[in-house]
């Protein structure tokens, strides 16, 4: 990688996320998590929502404010009249890029502090990758970005890359790839993207898609979620307590790879009776081209041509799609008994094809099976994010280290 990415007027270090804080570092950081998501609001909500007094809330936006991560907005009048200025991030005092790492490609979306995306850029092409031109194709992307942006390039924040496998980090920072199911080596993540001094902040796919629907999609507001992705691989993301479950070294929610039937059908992985070998798209396709089923292509379309046979009266396409909202009840059901979620927000291309006209026909199957109490207690969803999921949850990632790590000390000397 050469080295000019990272080059350039020094930019944000983030602080490690292990410092210790103090609790108005805590509140600052909450306040401006609050700003960033409601993106309009006043010093009275802010101070209702967080249970923090009106008096330390304004103390508190005022020193976003001074620090350039926030601004006022104009004022709306209130009922008795007097004005009430109205709050925001200041969209343009930082960027942040997300990354979504697939196996044909690479997607690089650009977003300011307000979230809202200015730019992206996409390599790749149809034919799987290795490692080795994943990285050159993010190198190459980022070099894009940068030309395109060079006078807002210094405030980048970081660069959150959505990985197609198991991300673990290690105690001293440094992040490892292990994406069996393509048959990759363990890669060093710093192999795949390395740009000096700006941060770059991995994690798995399907845990970036559920950071994308907690924080601005239908996930949000709720504690207690599961975010299946269906596309050409499975994942999950598992939301307990607010929050994405990672388990003891990050491998939580690798549901793609449960077993649902002994000594079934091969798996990617190497295994056997995987949810990934039923419900990922390669799958219900080979099974239907097995059964006579025509179609072009692997994507979107024919996956719209299977679902339409199937209401068109199709028998073949009418088992295989049955087929799949069994499996896919089954394998929900078992993580409705065993997570108790009050939303399931189904994402990934796949699960938004199937939510088109299956919806119904999903949740009774979930609730087939699953305990009658627990499968009552849930609402399935569509997500909201489309295909630009997993890149706007990445873009979160140094979105939330920097609201993690007390943006007052670094921003403050600027
Ligand atoms: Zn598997």
């Amino acid at each position: 990688m050469s080295p000019e990415l990272g080059s350039g007027r020094p930019l944000l270090s983030l602080p490690e996320v292990s410092t210790v804080t103090t609790l108005r570092q805590r509140n600052r950081a909450l306040v401006l998590k609050q700003v960033i998501l409601a993106q309009e609001t006043t010093r009275a909500t802010i101070a209702q929502d967080s249970g923090l007094s009106t008096a330390s809330a304004g103390n508190l936006v005022a020193e976003l404010i001074s620090a350039g991560l926030v601004e006022e907005r104009g004022s709306v009048s209130s009922r008795g009249g007097r004005p009430i200025t109205l709050i925001g991030p200041r969209a343009e005092s930082a960027i942040t890029i997300g990354a979504d790492v697939g196996e044909r490609g690479v997607a690089l979306e650009m977003f300011d502090l307000s979230m809202n995306r200015i730019d992206r850029e996409f390599r790749g092409g149809a034919e799987e990758e290795d490692p080795e031109r994943i990285g050159a194709d993010i190198h190459e992307a980022l070099v894009a970005l940068r030309d395109r942006n060079a006078d807002r390039w210094p405030t980048l924040l970081g660069i959150g890359l959505g990985l197609p496998g198991v991300v673990e980090t290690a105690a001293d920072g440094s992040q490892m790839l292990y994406a069996q199911s393509l048959g990759w080596p363990p890669v060093p993540v710093r192999d795949l993207c390395d740009v000096g001094r700006v941060p770059v902040l991995a994690e798995n796919g399907a845990k970036m898609q559920a950071r994308a629907e907690l924080w601005f999609g239908n996930a949000r507001g709720a504690d207690h979620v599961l975010v299946p992705l269906l596309g050409r691989g499975v994942g999950l993301g598992i939301v307990t307590a607010g929050q994405v479950t990672f388990g003891s070294r990050s491998s939580a929610g690798e549901w793609g790879h449960m077993v649902i039937e002994r000594g079934g059908r091969v798996c990617r992985c190497g295994n056997r009776g995987c949810v990934e070998a039923y419900l990922g798209s390669d799958a219900m396709l080979s099974a239907w081209q097995e059964s006579g089923g025509v179609f072009e292509g692997t994507g979107w379309r024919a996956i719209g041509a299977l679902i339409a046979a199937s209401h068109a009266g199709d028998p073949a396409a009418s088992a295989i799609v049955d087929d799949v909202i069994d499996c896919l009840g089954a394998a929900l059901g078992g993580m409705v008994n065993l997570t108790g979620p009050e939303r399931i927000v189904i994402g990934g291309w796949v699960g938004l094809r199937l939510m088109e006209s299956l919806g119904d026909r999903i949740t009774a199957a979930i609730k087939k099976h699953s305990l009658s109490r627990s499968g009552d207690q849930f609402q399935l969803l569509v997500a909201k994010f489309g295909g630009d999921a997993v890149a706007t949850g990445s873009a979160l990632l140094p979105l939330e280290a920097l609201i993690a790590a007390d943006p007052m000390s670094e921003r403050g000397a600027r």
